[in-house]
């Protein structure tokens, strides 16, 4: 019998956070596959469970994923962590499910924690509907770039950010969606967890004030009013996202949501010149 191919969430922080689930399925597995084994092997001593797990990471995805898909073949059970939360969540673990899945092995998720989903819950922001936007690209000009293209976004967005980068992210946010709410959630489930609520310009400055900015965060910005208020013309700013790589009809969508226009209305403006 081919194995099963098991993708194994784990805390971010407290390790009350882990499920019996992802124990027993740890604890069984023929394989652990991790990103950094000495991380996972502290957190498998923390529960008892022994085994030597095998570094999988994006350097050598390819490679393993191939020996992982053997593994199953020869009726091995595989389990997938991370270094915290969900794998596959800004983590590695897609091209081996991806992969699994098109050869027919059978994938069984252990539910648990992940960042987003923990940030978002206690965020006070609507939940109705979300948008994972994973990590900010982490040059100014292509995070502003892609930041104007999501200023029509009507849902709640979440991102990943590194605290040397959250001040200036958090600028960028307040200078091109119009100082919507932001929940800036830091720590999780940790000793020190905040959540820092407010506009972007707010939540930026309480940080400025600070002696120096540390810890994980999750970033989140609510819809509230995120149009942007600009004097530049819709056909410039269709040229200037073309040029920054976007398709002329991103480009369009984009600028029709950021101002509440109807597509084609942009499209003749830009037809126009
Ligand atoms: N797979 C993980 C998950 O399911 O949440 C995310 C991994 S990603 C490489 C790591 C990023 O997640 C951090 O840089 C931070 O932005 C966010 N993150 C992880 N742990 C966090 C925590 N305890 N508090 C706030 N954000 C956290």
């Amino acid at each position: 019998m081919p194995g099963v191919l098991y993708i194994v969430a784990t805390p971010i922080g407290n390790l009350g956070d882990m499920t019996y689930r992802a124990v027993e399925t740890l604890r069984t597995a023929s394989r652990i596959a991790c990103e950094d084994t000495r991380q996972t092997r502290k957190l498998l001593d923390h529960f008892g469970i022994g085994g030597h797990p095998v570094s999988y990471h994006e350097h050598n995805e390819a490679s393993r994923t191939e020996e992982i898909l053997g593994w199953l073949e020869s009726g091995l059970s595989v389990a997938i962590v991370s270094d915290a939360g969900t794998p596959l969540i800004s983590d590695p673990g897609f091209r081996v499910v991806r992969s699994a899945v098109e050869r027919g092995f059978a994938v069984v998720p252990i539910p648990g924690v992940s960042a987003v989903v923990t940030a978002l819950c206690a965020s006070g922001l609507p939940t109705d509907e979300f948008r994972f936007c994973g990590f900010f690209p982490r040059k100014q000009g292509e995070r502003r770039r892609w930041l104007e293209t999501l200023a029509g976004e009507e849902m709640t967005m979440a991102f990943y950010e590194a605290p040397h980068r959250i001040v200036e992210t958090l600028r960028d946010i307040e200078e091109t969606l119009g100082d919507p709410p932001v929940v800036a959630a830091r720590e999780l489930t940790k000793l020190h967890e905040e959540f820092l609520r407010g506009k972007a310009s707010e939540v930026r400055a309480a940080l400025e004030k600070r002696d120096a900015v540390k810890g994980e965060f999750t970033v989140l910005v609510g819809k509230g009013e995120r149009k942007v208020e600009t004097d530049e013309p819709a056909p410039v700013a269709v040229k200037r996202l073309e040029a920054s790589g976007l398709s002329r009809m991103d480009a369009i969508k984009a600028v029709a949501k950021e101002r509440g226009l109807p597509k084609r209305e942009v499209y003749r403006m830009v037809e126009e010149g």
